[in-house]
């Protein structure tokens, strides 16, 4: 089955808001084996809509729209709906009286209803009604001429609801019993044509399929398999990940909803050790990246800012090491480390420091690791604008950290 998502609202189209039903609709589907081709993001306009359910008519077998079943003037989905299919809509006083009731029990707004309400009240003959608990829009389940077309409201919370109990039972029954199943492989050091290079003999199935793509913490790789059962599809990803792994062995570093913070913070805990930070030129980027991962109160001792060498010199870096090599320099860093390392009791000590030029989009960043049982710094040459070079260079901090976590001890 081929769906397409067209969520209405020119606020999405102007950036006010998020789109976010067609990602969870987006992440739902596969689950039931059917393959969304399209999002296809329309305004609160009539014609463009209808245009737009027209075109996806053409190349999909489930449509599923979101939004514009409001009570006011720019709601204009039902109309739509109507037009294209060439039905006509009809208040359905039932369906009228049980919008009345819920509002009168459950609804906090104050006073009457607006008249404007009834339009929410107005179906059509090929129409199934999905009720809605929680809001005043009721929405629809349409099956005509081989197409299923399923409208729900735009708030997430009433959208998310009314697919968990009057959709997803409907659909189960429809869909074809086939999953699909993604797994992510997540790999740094190399570039994008690098790994598709690398993974090309792979690439050439068409069951499980491969693709890259490039993030601020190195290249991915998305495994998508699709079987009868959740059992073969998880079987068909674990036999191509394993062949991923021989041929990517030591450039991978985590999967799924792993993070470069994660994955130390998984082996700083299987080690029994703990970590302390210092930073000066990532505005705390490194600190709180590594706080805010699952669980790091009990491994991070945390973490220092300094902005000046004053501050550098209070948090105990040797000032005559920052006039010999510079404030920002390896050695520094190196010392750095130690320094908040040693204030901290922490096992591990470590620093990021570095001159970021705003000119150029290009900066050496310093990173020092201590311990009692090693004492490492390296330097990264790192480009782009100065979001990109923090962030880029904390990722730079994990990764060393993780490869001398792996490696040294
Ligand atoms: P209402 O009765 O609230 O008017 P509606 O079905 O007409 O419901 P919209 O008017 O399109 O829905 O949207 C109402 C609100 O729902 C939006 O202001 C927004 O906060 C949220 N919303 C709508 N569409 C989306 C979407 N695609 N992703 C996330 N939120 C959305
Ligand atoms: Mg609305």
């Amino acid at each position: 089955m081929k769906a397409e998502i067209i969520p209405v609202g020119t606020e999405i189209l102007l950036g006010n808001i998020v789109d976010t039903n067609s990602s969870f609709l987006a992440n739902q589907l596969p689950l039931l084996g059917i393959d969304l081709y399209f999002i296809s993001t329309v305004g609160d306009n009539q014609k463009r809509l209808i245009d737009t359910l027209k075109r996806a008519w053409q190349r999909a077998d489930l449509i599923i729209i979101t939004g514009g079943l409001g009570p006011t003037q720019d709601d204009i989905t039902r109309e739509a709906i109507g037009k294209m299919l060439g039905e006509e809509l009809k208040i359905d006083e039932k369906l009228w009286q049980g919008i009345l009731r819920w509002r009168s029990e459950f609804s906090h707004y104050p006073g009457k209803i607006a008249q404007s309400h009834k339009k929410q009240a107005a179906t059509i003959p090929s129409a199934q009604i999905i009720r809605n608990r929680i809001g005043t829009a009721p929405g629809w389940w349409i099956e005509k001429d081989d197409h299923i077309i399923i409208v729900l409201p735009g708030p997430p919370d009433e959208m998310k609801l009314m697919w968990q109990e009057g959709i997803l039972p409907k659909l189960k029954r429809r869909a074809s019993g086939e999953v699909i199943l993604s797994r992510v492989i997540k790999t740094f050091q190399l570039g994008e044509p690098n790994v598709d290079e690398l993974v090309a003999p792979l690439s050439k199935l068409s069951n499980p399929t491969l693709a890259t793509y490039a993030n601020p913490d190195g290249v991915y790789l998305r495994i998508t398999a699709k079987a009868k059962g959740k059992t073969e599809a998880q079987r068909l990803i674990f036999q191509s990940e394993e062949q991923i792994r021989k041929i990517l062995s030591s450039y991978i570093w985590g999967v799924d909803d792993d993070t470069p913070a994660s994955v130390i913070g998984e082996l700083l805990k299987a080690k029994s050790l703990s970590l302390a930070t210092m930073e000066s030129c990532t505005e705390g980027l490194l600190c709180n990246t590594i706080a805010s991962s699952k669980e790091s109160h009990t491994y991070f001792k945390g973490g220092v800012l300094v902005c000046c060498d004053e501050a550098k010199a209070v948090c105990g870096v040797d000032t005559s090491i920052m006039r010999q090599y510079g404030e920002e320099s390896i050695q520094v860093a190196n010392v750095m480390a130690n320094a908040v390392r040693s204030n901290l009791k922490a096992d591990i000590g470590m620093s990021v420091g570095g001159n970021i030029d705003y000119h150029k989009n290009c900066s050496d960043i310093f990173i020092g690791l201590s311990s009692d049982k090693f004492e490492q710094a390296f330097t990264h040459t790192l480009r782009g604008n100065l979001s990109r070079i923090k962030q880029r260079a904390v990722n730079a901090a994990l990764f060393d950290l993780r490869r001398i976590l792996l490696e040294e001890i």
